[in-house]
């Protein structure tokens, strides 16, 4: 009967500390979730930010060259307010080479204008669907952080609570039996006490022979497994 309970409270034991294992992985993963989900968002504010100041430099190159073409009509209106003034012949047609070379460069001007509001009207376009989807993007991030952050406070007082109820249950366990339990563990990769059912052990997936099978059904001692020499206990998987 008392080999029983003890077999109990290490098939407890194995299952906490099996439980605690699960755990800490979540608990290094999550970190690890948050930072790339935090990069991704960070790269992708990136990407809206700098269309943002290329927006503002085309912004601001429009205003210089609105202003470099008034400045251009002003020059031409008044070369053709002095073409009245003229005296000569001679300074009359220079006078009009003057105006053609204005004129041309204003059109000039002007063909720049109409690209550069294309491309302002690009720009915007894309800024516009940018800053949309960066807002999207947004709302995403900070619920999926919050709900990351959320599962690893919990994940903090899971452990806890398993690694407590561990501690309790070792004191509960003989120290030979503890000696035991910790060499196997050692041995079977973090694995010592292991559940079979239906012959199959559950720590290496081999079949133990049918006889301690049955043994193990109605036993009270201590078994080990043949093949990978873990504790093994019988568990009745029907409902
Ligand atoms: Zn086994």
């Amino acid at each position: 009967m008392r080999l029983r309970e003890e077999l109990a409270r290490l098939i407890e034991l194995q299952k906490m500390e099996s439980a605690a294992g699960k755990i800490q992985a979540k608990k290094k993963d999550l970190p690890v979730r948050l930072k790339t989900l935090e990069d991704e968002f960070k790269s992708f504010s990136t990407v809206v930010e700098t269309e943002r100041e290329q927006l503002e430099g085309l912004r601001k190159r429009r205003r210089e060259k609105d202003a470099q073409l008034l400045a251009g009509q002003e020059a031409l209106k008044r070369t053709r307010e002095r073409l009245f003034e003229v005296k000569t012949n001679k300074e009359y047609q220079s006078m009009l080479k003057e105006i053609e070379a204005f004129e041309a460069k204003n059109s000039r001007m002007e063909d720049e204008m109409i690209s550069l509001l294309d491309e302002l009207e690009h720009l915007e376009n894309g800024l516009k669907t940018g800053e949309a989807e960066l807002e999207a993007r947004r709302l995403r991030y900070e619920e999926e952080k919050a709900r990351l952050e959320t599962e690893l406070n919990a994940v903090a007082g899971e452990l806890n609570v398993c690694v407590r109820k561990g501690g309790e249950l070792k004191k509960e366990i003989p120290a030979d039996l503890l000696r035991k339990y910790e060499q196997i563990k050692s041995a079977g990769r973090g694995v010592a006490v292991v559940a079979v059912w239906k012959e199959i052990c559950d720590g290496c997936h081999m079949s133990i022979p049918p006889q301690l099978y049955n043994e193990l059904q109605k036993s009270v001692l201590l078994t080990t497994c043949p093949n990978c020499n873990r504790i093994i206990y019988w568990e009745n998987r029907n409902g």
